[in-house]
C-alpha cells in the first residue's frame, strides 16, 4: 500500500521542511496551506497518515479532524499545537487525535513519531496473513475485543473505538492486572516512549472510559493505581492463547 501524508499547515515555511524531511518515510506527501483545502482533501481522499496545524485560516485543525472521525474513526491523525492549554480538546473525545506535538516540535521526533505511526499501521493489516499468530479474540464476559476484525462489543453493542484507542484497549485486556506506567503505554502502544506526553496516555485513558465504563468517573474496567499508572482489571477474562504486544 502506498503511504501517502497529508500535511494541513499554513505556515509555508514549516510545511516545507516538514515536507521535505517526510519525503524518504512515504510515497507522497502533499501540503494544504488552509483549512478549506485542508478540510476537502482529508475527507474525500485516503490517507496513510493526516498531519494538522491547530490553528488554520478556515476551519481549524479541531474541526477537521472531528469531521475526518465521524467517517473513518480509524484514520491516524497527529496535531500539531502551540499551546498546551490547547491539548485537553486536542486529545478530548470529541476531537480524537492519536498524538500531537507542541510547536516549536524538532523536526527529528516528528519523523519518529510517523516511523512509530506507519510501523503500527503496517503491523496491524499484515498480522491477519500470519495465521499461525492469529490473536485471539479476549473475552471479559460484558466485552469481547477482537483483533482481527478490530471490534469491541460491550454487552453486545459494538462500541466505535479509534484505532489507538482500540490499541489501548487490547494492551490492557491482554494483561489483566499487571499494573503500567504512562511511559511503558507510550511505549507499548505508540511505539515510543517520550518524556513528556504522558498527558496523551491520559486522554486517551479518559476517552476509554467514556466509552466502556458503565460509570467513566467511578471506572471499574480500566483502573487507576494511584502514583504509578493503570490496570486492567478483569477477574474473569479468558484468554485462550497468550499473546504479547
Ligand atoms: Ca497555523
Amino acid at each position: 500500500m502506498k503511504r501517502r501524508i497529508l500535511l494541513v499547515e499554513d505556515e509555508q515555511d514549516i510545511a516545507e521542511l516538514v515536507a521535505l524531511h517526510l519525503d524518504d518515510l512515504c510515497d507522497e506527501v502533499v501540503i494544504a496551506s488552509d483549512g478549506y483545502e485542508g478540510m476537502r482533501l482529508a475527507k474525500f481522499q485516503d490517507w496513510s497518515l493526516i498531519i494538522l496545524d491547530l490553528r488554520l485560516p478556515g476551519p481549524d485543525g479541531l474541526e477537521i479532524c472531528r469531521s475526518v472521525r465521524r467517517e473513518r474513526a480509524y484514520q491516524p491523525i497527529l496535531m500539531l499545537t502551540s499551546k498546551s492549554a490547547e491539548l485537553d480538546r486536542v486529545l478530548g473525545l470529541e476531537t480524537g487525535a492519536d498524538d500531537y506535538l507542541t510547536k516549536p516540535f524538532s523536526v527529528l521526533e516528528l519523523v519518529a513519531r510517523v516511523r512509530a505511526i506507519f510501523r503500527r499501521v503496517e503491523n496491524m493489516q499484515r498480522a491477519p496473513k500470519a495465521e499461525q499468530q492469529a490473536p485471539t479474540t479476549i473475552d471479559t464476559g460484558s466485552m469481547t475485543i477482537d483483533p482481527a476484525r478490530r471490534e469491541v462489543k460491550l454487552n453486545g453493542q459494538f462500541v466505535e473505538l479509534t484505532a489507538r484507542e482500540f490499541d489501548l484497549l487490547e494492551h490492557f485486556a491482554r494483561h489483566p492486572g499487571h499494573v503500567f506506567r504512562r511511559a511503558d503505554l507510550l511505549d507499548k502502544v505508540w511505539g515510543y516512549g517520550h518524556e513528556g506526553y504522558e498527558h496523551t496516555v491520559n486522554s486517551h485513558i479518559n476517552r476509554l472510559r467514556a466509552k466502556i465504563e458503565r460509570n467513566p468517573s467511578k471506572p471499574e474496567m480500566i483502573v487507576t493505581v494511584w502514583g504509578v499508572g493503570y490496570k486492567f482489571s478483569g477477574s474473569h477474562v479468558s484468554n485462550s492463547r497468550p499473546h504479547s504486544l
